[in-house]
């Protein structure tokens, strides 16, 4: 385990994980929801925004098939299919390959938000986000083509942990902040922060990974979508919004990880009460006794008014790095990742996948790449048609 060399006026803090045994983390993994609302459609915001300029490739385009990869097991699961560590026949290298069923994408209208998810993911290329290499398609399903990021989740850590010090939970929150002012200046809304979406590398720095609502908007847009607990209230509140709701959310992450349960947690669930918590705002949270300047952070990024928010006022995310909290980060030095991480995942070595909780494998992998009627691949252009059977 490394030391926390973030901090340098304070004595190091390692990362103390109790020994306990791991509750079964899957029921507590909290979904993302998407409802597309009825009036305004997704697409028509684009008419609002100024023109974008179009994302550039961050890699050359390299073709996939299933056939060049051997499934090792599953690492995930989400609403529309797997994510599998493979290996690949020609390099021997371990990837992620997340796979999607192209039918249960249509019926739920994420068609759209699946195609950003590609086409975003392939344009960004930054220390603290997943890696794109590729993405095809056979008859049924999507295949994205990713590094394998080793280390688990931060969510099983923070679990585990029940809650980060002061230190180690700033450690994590500067290099989400890095990661979305990198997203914002490319016009991109990450729209799902979360513990559960942010991996832990072998040197234990982060990889934000699922980009399946992020999406490239200049100004506004109004679509419900990502966790509730993270859900500022302008999206509650069915308002246009812009990517401050990131920064909001930043303010939940920051919350959850020094307190170990997000500021509004409901335990029923019920997500009615949650959203009429979120509209009132954080004057009803009851706080427990964190640093003066972290909860003052929260405030500033939990702000109910997103004119007031910090990230977005005019010095943008400049705000945010310059806040006391984070007053002995050096930016510089964490970004090309000199400052060593709290927590260094256990691992024994390539393809090591004992952070990820175990799925039964249920034979999911039985009909990848097996000819079926097809008739959503026009929805997916950017997803090369590669099936192994055919003439593709
Ligand atoms: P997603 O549907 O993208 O949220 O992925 C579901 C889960 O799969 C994540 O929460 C991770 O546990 C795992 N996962 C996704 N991408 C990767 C990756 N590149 N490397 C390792 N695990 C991953």
């Amino acid at each position: 385990m490394a030391d926390v060399a973030l901090v340098s006026k304070l004595p190091d803090t390692p990362l103390i994980i109790p020994s306990t045994p791991l509750r079964i983390l899957s029921e507590y993994h909290r979904g993302s929801i998407s409802t597309t609302r009825t009036s305004l459609t997704e697409s028509s915001t684009q008419d609002l925004d100024e023109p974008l300029i179009p994302l550039q490739r961050a890699r050359p385009r390299a073709n996939y098939k299933l056939a060049d990869f051997i499934i090792q097991r599953t690492l995930g699961t989400g609403s529309f299919g797997r994510v599998h560590l493979v290996r690949s026949k020609h390099n021997l290298r371990f990837y992620a390959i997340k796979v999607l069923s192209k039918d249960k994408i249509v019926k739920t209208k994420q068609v759209e938000h699946t195609n950003n998810e590609k086409t975003i993911l392939e344009a960004i290329q930054h220390p603290f986000i997943i890696n794109l290499w590729g993405a095809f398609q056979d008859d049924s399903n999507l295949y994205m083509v990713m590094d394998y990021v080793p280390g688990g989740e931060l969510f099983t850590l923070l679990r585990r942990s029940n809650r980060f010090p002061d230190p180690v939970a700033k450690f994590y929150a500067a290099e989400v902040a890095l990661a979305l002012n990198h997203l914002h200046s490319l016009d991109i809304i990450y729209r799902d922060l979360k513990p559960e979406n942010i991996l832990l590398n072998h040197d234990g720095h982060i990889k934000i990974a699922d980009f399946g609502f992020s999406k490239r908007c200049s100004s506004v847009t109004w679509t419900l979508c990502g966790t509730p607990d993270y859900l500022a209230p302008e999206i509650v509140g069915q308002q246009r919004y812009n990517k401050s709701v990131d920064w909001y959310a930043l303010g939940v992450l920051i919350f959850e990880m020094l307190s170990g349960l997000p500021p509004y947690h409901q335990p029923d669930q019920n997500t009615v009460a949650l959203y009429e918590k979120i509209s009132r705002g954080p004057t009803f949270i009851r706080w427990p006794p964190f640093q003066v300047n972290a909860t003052d952070l929260i405030l500033k990024l939990m702000e109910g008014d997103p004119s007031r928010r910090y990230g977005n006022l005019r010095h943008g995310a400049g705000d945010v790095f310059a806040h006391p909290w984070f007053s002995e980060v050096d930016w510089v030095k964490l970004k090309s990742r000199e400052i060593s991480a709290p927590y260094l995942p256990k691992i024994s070595g390539d393809g090591d996948a004992s952070a990820f909780e175990k799925y039964p494998e249920d034979n999911a992998t039985a009909l990848y790449g097996r000819p079926a009627p097809d008739p959503w691949g026009s929805c997916f252009p950017h997803f090369e048609h590669t099936a192994v059977h055919g003439t593709c």
